[in-house]
């Protein structure tokens, strides 16, 4: 299903939890709502569920309005932080529990909720109960539940923020593959940039419940619309540095040079950075090494350039230490330009 959100405003007495957010949903698409606490994405996912109505703006399903369906008329499945499910039920119980609802017959409910419980691989665990279960096997019977009436929209609330750190990595593929074979529209809510990347095919970033950036995870990676998201996604995050911008508009520089230049904020990833060995020409910093890390493949460093801190990677075999004061430059195409009142992208 197709989903819209046209300048949806959603307000809680003076507080505004979502501003004129307009945003749209591919059919099949697993689209991340990604911000930190209190940015609106629970808000957010809880209009798309029709728990909340908007003050202003529309909720569109297909082309149609949705503000006033009440949510047992969405064709929703949705998943809790909780998960919700029924502790005195088992199983199978809690699974079939959308279906009697509906008072689909008991054969073909059964049918169903064995077929879903056996997408998402819990098959051999119908005959227990929640508290029987490890936080992953509860995770799989709410997505279960959410999924065998055939919703034609899964909406998923902060669903591996319970997780121990080698199950959340484990069941974000789960939640991924799943999502694939059942091919159903589905908003993810998350603050854990690293998990939107991973899994989404699109995140829509917000912050005071204002959109920030709607795009696929490397192009915002690559391209950030503004300095919220390109310090918000990636870690370690973007070094922001002040610099200018040369009068025409082409070169940034981080020391401010020639007159008419404009002052900028110019952002540079960890990654980005390279060596300009000593007597190789120019260099547009020098960062003297304040602290050296060796992480696998690379070695990450952090530094000073001048009073700015930042963070950088230089190849193991390189290495580095502390005080030692290394002439860098940026790669081609790699240097961010902000506006520093706006913060929005300029180059
Ligand atoms: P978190 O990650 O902490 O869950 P969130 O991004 O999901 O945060 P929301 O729960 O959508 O954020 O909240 C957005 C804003 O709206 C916050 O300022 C919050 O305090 C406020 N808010 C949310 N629900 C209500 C409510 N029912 N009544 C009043 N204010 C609310």
């Amino acid at each position: 299903m197709q989903i819209e959100l046209d300048r949806v405003t959603i307000q809680f007495g003076s507080v505004t939890a979502v501003d004129q957010l307009s945003a749209a949903f591919r059919s099949g698409e697993l689209v991340a709502l990604l911000g930190p606490s209190g940015c609106g994405k629970s808000t957010t996912l809880f209009a798309l569920a029709g728990i909340y109505k908007p003050t202003s703006g529309e909720v569109r399903f297909d082309g149609n309005v949705v503000n006033k369906l009440e949510p047992e008329d969405r064709e929703i499945g949705m998943v809790f932080q909780n998960y919700a499910l029924y502790p005195h039920m088992t199983v199978l119980d809690n699974i079939l529990f959308p279906l009697k609802m509906k008072r689909t017959p008991k054969r073909e409910a059964l049918e169903r909720a064995r077929a879903m419980a056996d997408t998402v691989q819990i098959g051999h665990l119908l005959d227990r109960r929640p508290g029987q279960l490890s936080g992953g096997q509860q995770q799989r019977v709410a997505i279960a539940r959410a999924l065998v009436k055939e919703p034609r929209l899964l909406l998923l609330d902060e669903p591996l923020s319970n997780l121990d750190a080698r199950l959340r990595l484990e069941m974000r593929e789960e939640i991924r593959r799943i999502q694939l074979q059942v091919g159903i529209t589905t908003v993810f809510v998350t603050h854990d940039q690293e998990e939107a990347m991973s899994i989404a095919d699109r995140i829509v970033l917000l912050q005071s419940g204002k959109l920030q950036q709607d795009a696929a995870p490397v192009a915002m990676y690559r391209e950030p619309a503004n300095l919220f998201a390109a310090q918000f996604i990636g870690t370690p995050p973007m070094n922001v540095l002040d610099g200018a911008l040369s009068a025409d508009g082409r070169t940034a520089v981080l020391e401010a040079a020639e007159p008419g230049a404009r002052a900028v904020k110019i952002g540079v990833r960890p990654e980005d950075w390279t060596l300009a060995e000593a007597g190789a020409g120019s260099a547009v910093a020098t960062a003297v090494v304040s602290h050296v890390e060796t992480i696998g493949r690379d070695t990450l460093l952090r530094a000073q350039i001048g009073a700015t801190p930042v963070r950088l990677y230089v190849p193991q075999e390189r290495g580095a230490e502390v005080g030692e004061a290394l002439r860098l430059n940026v790669r081609p195409g790699k240097a961010h330009v902000f506006d520093p009142a706006s913060g929005a992208r300029l180059a």
